[in-house]
């Protein structure tokens, strides 16, 4: 009721604890000045909060004027005599806050200035944002900040065994909220996330990076027998190329390629193999081909150096062939495929490959490149060249051509030993067209280009009429010498087609004029019953072996002389080799010993990779002995019955290609074999067959299969053309026709021709136009091509020459030995016409995947060597799986696309 209030109320220091702002809230009641009897003069309704900051607590009294004043507080409800009558408690929250804070603590005061109040309760309070993890990362206890809208930014810490790129960062708002989180932490490679946490991955697990989702285990043929592994150690003997990823099974190099075989052409080989059985878990196997020849004195193998070319490529290969081109003639070589994938490199063990031995053929001389002219008159030009760059043998002789430009059916040829020649008796100022190519053993190689020179000009004289007259007379004087001299040559008889140049011994010079001239550098045989003495005839072939030289290690079969062994030949300054050894049984006859030798006189003039070469004979010792190659498989009969269905068909056709190329060089040496057959073929380890059996009058008297005919002479009724049957015309034609007899067999695996049927019936039925029908699974051109072989008339049968290309045209595109016989034609009985064979289904690989809706898996076939359809129609799901189709509904479709294939090709139709 007294004028000038002024009530003071203080409360003890308060720590802020670091606080910038803090909170202060008030309950209070408060009277209402109206309901005061007669006190409202001095009456008040509010009261004052004043706050003092100071680093201490104060001894004394903090005086009035040095606290600062946070607010006037008003009262929202007030109370009256009545409210206390009922006893109604009207209390007033209010709250204020203040702020920045700057020393260690404060004080508060409250002011009341004449108003009846109660403070009920002070509550003094500070916000902060508490300890938290998000996302991995610790943020710690936050007091919010001096502003009341301000956001603090607070830095984390990853939790044990995580890290973050860039320190991750949250923000505490002024009312003790997170907000706004930057940043995150991810668990260590080796752990992985669990509740807020990273946990260690166990022994067997793994976790490669921050990037994988949790600790997975390790992938096959791998382990790991630590905690918290970032990666999975291989097992010995399987490796990780440094692209691979962690959580790919452990790998190994791929095994050895299988079945190579070779068709040597001239200088050329195409080497074709088989991918290896065990790829090693890997999709990159490529091949790498080492090459090896002969040194010059057979004393060693070198490599074969930088101008022998590959196609596509030596190194890196991924498909299972390879041609090389630009060999040395008549020389041995050894080829390794080795078979790599990604880890072979890893590995110190030597590379898993596959050899081919293989002897190239006699070659005629590349073309000379370099013609150069020299000496020029008015007409005369002297014209060199050099060697051409690939010789393939001893150069024997140059042929010349050359003419006058565009008169080129008027030409004359020179023949010369020399890299030189003077063409002379040419027209002064003309143009003329000269062309070069050299002859070895082996015959001509293919001229040069067209190299053009000109002649000098004719150059007259200034002369008087007076001055003519002795150059007249000199003219007739030598005239008549000329005139003197042609006509001693004509009557001295050497007139002929040619006329002879005068020069050199060396050089031969001929004229032609719209004609031709075919040069046969290839030896004819000669059959040794020419020679009088027959020991003669086998050491002008053979070459006489010491016996001390050979080691007979085995029998291996029984030939008609005596027995056939094999151990190694020893020979002076040469490796070791393998041989056969047929021996001439004691107690033979002159006549037998004749005989038994006179193979080796006929098999030692020839020198071809598909015949069996004559290492020598023994004759000065007991027992004779015809030494040969070693043929290790044996004989083709037995061998392929031995290994039926073994083989691909490119592989059969390699062989038969084989022996027709053998074949090729008998019947051009002029050498008729008269008992082809499988069972006289023999095969090598890297299934190179060689004609082999070559008797001589003996007519076929040691082929059990031969039986004599109506007229006397005995011969293998089941193998023989019919004219040679009935009229013993035996010729390369009748050999021709037992060929499709040997293709039959090879086709079938070494089946009987014609069965148990008899030799009679076997007559009687070929007479009558019967033939054998195709053997099962025989592609159609095959069977054709046997067709032909079995012409009645022989001169439509092909020729040897035109079966090894042809067979060359099929190796080349498999492709067009994917159409078989159709079943029909295959069961029925003998049939005997022919047909052009055609089908319509798919061409390639790729074009089947496609149409199935698998283009995808195209690559995937191709990497692994499933190029032909013909070797997809083989794959089974493991195949499949091992390519890479995983997925079980793309393996269903595939097989069964695969299977009706199978069936589709099988039923090709054949057009007869
Ligand atoms: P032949 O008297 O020539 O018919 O030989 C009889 C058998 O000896 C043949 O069928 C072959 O099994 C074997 N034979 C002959 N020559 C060789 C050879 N060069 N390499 C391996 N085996 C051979």
């Amino acid at each position: 009721m007294e004028h000038n209030q002024n009530n003071w109320l203080q409360t003890s220091w308060i720590l802020n604890e670091g606080a910038q702002r803090i909170f202060v809230e008030l309950k209070f009641t408060l009277r209402d000045c109206n309901s005061l009897p007669g006190g409202l003069g001095t009456c008040k309704e509010t009261f004052n909060v004043y706050f003092f900051e100071s680093d201490e607590e104060e001894d004394r009294d903090v005086r009035e004027s040095q606290y600062s004043k946070i607010d006037t507080i008003a009262a929202d409800e007030s109370f009256t005599e009545l409210d206390l009558g009922d006893r109604v408690m009207k209390l007033n929250t209010e709250l204020r806050d203040v702020g920045p804070l700057t020393r260690k603590g404060f004080y508060l005061a409250f002011q009341d200035v004449g108003a009846c109040i109660a403070l009920v309760s002070v509550r003094v309070f500070y916000k902060k944002c508490p300890s938290a993890v998000r996302n991995l990362v610790l943020f710690p206890d936050t007091v919010t900040g001096a502003d009341s809208s301000q956001l603090l930014e607070v830095s984390g810490t990853c939790v044990n065994n995580s890290m973050a790129e860039d320190l991750p960062r949250m923000h505490c708002s002024a009312e003790g909220e997170w907000l706004v989180p930057i940043g995150k932490c991810v668990c260590q490679a080796g752990y992985e996330e669990v509740n807020d946490t990273c946990q260690v991955c166990q022994p067997g697990f793994f976790r490669s990076s921050v990037q994988s989702l949790s600790c997975s285990k390790c992938p096959p043929y791998s382990y790991t027998k630590l905690e918290a592994s970032t990666a999975c150690q291989c097992e010995d003997d399987y490796y990780r190329m440094e692209t691979d990823p962690p959580n790919m099974a452990c790998t190994k190099p791929p095994s050895a390629p299988r079945n190579a075989i070779s068709n040597v052409n001239e200088t050329s080989v195409l080497l074709e193999w088989v991918g290896p059985e065990e790829t090693g878990g890997r999709k990159d196997v490529r091949y790498n081909i080492l090459c090896r020849k002969m040194a010059a004195d057979w004393s060693r193998y070198e490599e074969c150096g930088g101008q022998v070319r590959y196609l596509p490529q030596r190194q890196g290969l991924r498909n299972s062939s390879v041609m090389v081109a630009d060999l040395l003639a008549h020389t041995n070589y050894t080829f390794l495929v080795e078979a790599v994938n990604g880890v072979s490199h890893l590995t110190s063990l030597p590379r898993p490959s596959v050899s081919l031995n293989v002897t190239t053929n006699q070659a005629a001389p590349s073309p000379v490149s370099v013609v150069r002219k020299g000496k020029t008159a008015k007409n005369s030009i002297a014209v060199s060249w050099l060697e051409p760059d690939r010789p393939n043998g001893i150069i024997l002789e140059y042929e010349i051509k050359y003419f006058e430009k565009d008169q080129e059916t008027s030409y004359t040829i020179i023949k010369s030993r020399e890299t030189q020649v003077l063409a002379d008796g040419l027209k002064p100022s003309c143009v003329y067209v000269f062309q070069i190519r050299a002859r070895t053993s082996a015959g001509y190689g293919g001229f040069s280009r067209r190299f053009e020179f000109q002649t000098s000009p004719f150059l007259v004289a200034a002369s008087s009429d007076q001055s003519q007259a002795p150059i007249v007379a000199v003219s007739v004087i030598v005239g008549v010498i000329l005139l003197a001299l042609v006509t001693g040559f004509l009557l001295s008889g050497r007139r002929c087609g040619y006329s002879k140049a005068k020069q050199d011994p060396d050089e031969e010079k001929m004229h032609f004029h719209n004609g031709h001239i075919k040069f046969s550098g290839i030896r004819t045989y000669i059959d040794p019953h020419t020679y009088e003495d027959p020991n003669q005839a086998v050491h002008e072939f053979a070459k006489e072996i010491d016996v001390s030289c050979i080691t007979i290690e085995r029998v291996i079969g029984a030939g008609e002389f005596g027995e056939v062994c094999s151990g190694p030949l020893r020979l002076p300054g040469k490796r070791e080799v393998l041989v056969a050894i047929k021996t001439l049984k004691a107690g033979y006859t002159d006549k037998q010993r004749r005989e038994f030798l006179g193979e080796a006189s006929i098999m030692g003039q020839f020198d071809h990779p598909n015949i069996i070469h004559l290492e020598g004979v023994v004759t000065k010792s007991k027992p004779v002995m015809i030494i040969t190659e070693y043929m290790e498989n044996g004989s083709l009969d037995t061998f392929l019955k031995k290994n039926d269905g073994q083989f691909t068909v490119i592989q059969l056709v390699g062989m038969l290609r084989g022996i027709a190329s053998g074949m090729r060089y008998l019947s051009d040496m002029g050498y008729v074999h008269r008992d082809l057959a499988a069972r006289n073929i023999l095969v090598n380890s890297n299934l190179v067959c060689k004609v082999s059996d070559f008797g001589l009058s003996r007519v076929l008297e040691d082929d059990p299969e031969a039986a004599y005919t109506t007229r006397g002479g005995k011969i293998p009724i089941r193998w023989t053309a019919p004219e040679a049957i009935s009229f013993r015309k035996f010729t390369s034609a009748s050999d021709v026709w037992s060929y499709g007899i040997v293709m039959w067999e090879v086709m079938s695996y070494g089946e009987r021709p014609y069965w148990e049927m008899s030799n009679q019936d076997v007559i009687k039925a070929v007479e009558d136009s019967y033939r054998l029908p195709g053997p099962m699974d025989c592609p159609a051109a095959l069977y054709q091509l046997m067709m032909d072989c079995w012409q009645d008339e022989r001169s439509s049968r092909p020729r040897f020459e035109e079966i090894v290309c042809l067979l060359d045209k099929l190796i080349r595109n498999p492709c067009s030995l994917k159409a078989l016989i159709n079943s029909s034609k295959r069961s029925s009985n003998l049939l005997v016409e022919y047909g052009a064979i055609e089908s319509n289904i798919y061409r390639s690989v790729g074009e089947w995947l496609e149409a199935i809706k698998m283009g995808r898996y195209t690559e995937l076939f191709m990497e692994s060597g499933y190029t032909t359809l013909e070797v997809v129609t083989q794959m089974t799901s493991d195949d499949l799986r091992r390519v890479g189709v995983t997925l079980a509904g793309h393996q269903k479709k595939i097989i069964s696309s695969i299977q009706e294939t199978r069936v589709q090709m099988m039923n090709a139709p054949v057009q007869i």
